[in-house]
């Protein structure tokens, strides 16, 4: 089914990722509207509506999915019960949703569809972090099940000593134990699928983090990754058609000395496709609103020969005067307020002609 221009596209949260699909949307004459329980998300600044309201009240759910055309969500830590409500309107649909969100059914389900993880774990209790530290090794990493991200809810054990410190910083709750992966770089394979099975893929962007922060994407990739990236795109593209998935999907990797490994994956558009805005023919955004409301595909082909984006973080925004005065720099700034450690305020991207 097509959803032409001039409908109503509803975007379940409303922060900058939700911003960037808004303003791709505009650009093809859908009108936004955003659901979300702030009360000045960024994303409501540059759409039509905004409906505020928790992300588990059905009714107001009930109410919104009655407005517009399609619906779809710019992070995963949703309720899935509440958001079954949106039915059919929801592209992706709560599959997507209900794995990306439980890391230890997100590392099942991607052994599942025949790619490969780090060596993990299932941790309830403290007796099971000192059972995965004798089967999986040291260094290992606990995540929790649910709610991380920017490497927020992770704790590193480096001796049988951290075991009981890092079951404490987690919170002591359900999480997964995974083995350190000595990587030779990140990069993510960023796939944009329709409900035919038609899909695109970008040039895989190398990604580089610091304190678990994405801080830069870079294309094209390094040796390293780009001899990864055919098996990678396999396995990122087997877990799309596993899960049903309509719009674009991230698959997040470890380049290893065995072959690539999956981190994670995100049901969304994502942080290291930031870049595709301008390094691209289409960018991420675009090309996530012509699938879920039925379109051509874009063509998802550099626009250069490549391209860097980098993020701001906290105060970095502060260097906007500068980064403004660049010839040819482009700066996309989230309009999101307090610029605290560790937030996502904005990114500039460098096109590489
Ligand atoms: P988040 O949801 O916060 O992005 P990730 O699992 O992707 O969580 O972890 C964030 C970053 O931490 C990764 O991109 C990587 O740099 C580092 N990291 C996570 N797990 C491992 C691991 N098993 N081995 C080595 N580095 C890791
Ligand atoms: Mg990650």
């Amino acid at each position: 089914m097509t959803i032409p221009p001039g409908s109503v596209i509803g975007i379940v949260g409303g922060g900058q990722l939700g911003r960037m699909l808004a303003i791709a949307a505009a650009q093809l004459g859908y009108k936004c509207h955003i659901f979300d329980p702030n009360e000045r998300p960024c994303a409501a600044d540059v759409s039509a509506f905004h409906s505020r309201a928790a992300f588990d009240d059905v009714a107001a759910l009930r109410a919104f999915g009655a407005e517009v055309d399609v619906v779809t969500y710019e992070f995963e830590n949703l309720p899935v019960e509440a958001l079954d409500v949106l039915g059919e309107k929801l592209k992706p649909s709560t599959r997507s949703l209900a794995v990306a969100q439980d890391r230890a059914r997100e590392k099942a389900f991607i052994e599942g569809c025949g790619a490969r993880v780090a060596p993990w774990r299932q941790i309830s209790s403290l007796a099971d972090v000192t059972a995965a530290v004798l089967k999986v090794g040291l260094p290992l990493v606990l995540k929790t099940r649910r709610y991380g991200y920017d490497g927020k809810g992770q704790a590193w054990v480096r001796s049988r000593r951290e075991e009981q410190a890092a079951w404490q910083a987690i919170g002591e709750e359900p999480a997964i134990a995974e083995a350190a992966i000595d990587f030779l770089a990140e990069f993510s394979v960023i796939v944009a699928r329709w409900e035919d099975g038609r899909h695109d893929f970008w040039d895989s962007p190398e990604n580089e983090h610091r304190e678990g922060i994405l801080r830069r994407s870079t294309v094209p990739c390094g040796k390293a990754c780009a001899a990864q990236v055919d098996e990678a795109r396999e396995a990122a593209l087997s877990i799309a058609e596993a899960l049903g998935h309509v719009g674009v999907l991230t698959v997040e990797f470890f380049a290893s000395a065995s072959g690539p490994l999956v981190n994670e994956i995100a049901p969304r558009v994502h942080n290291s496709g930031h870049w595709t805005i301008e390094g691209a023919v289409t960018s991420q955004f675009e090309q996530h609103i012509r699938a879920i409301c039925g379109l051509p595909s874009g063509p998802t082909a550099l626009a250069g020969s490549g391209a860097a984006m980098d993020n701001l973080i906290g105060d970095d925004v502060n260097r906007w005067p500068e980064l403004v005065s660049e010839p040819g720099l482009h700066l996309h700034i989230y309009g999101k307020g307090e610029a605290r450690p560790g937030r996502k305020m904005g990114h500039a991207t460098r096109v590489i002609r």
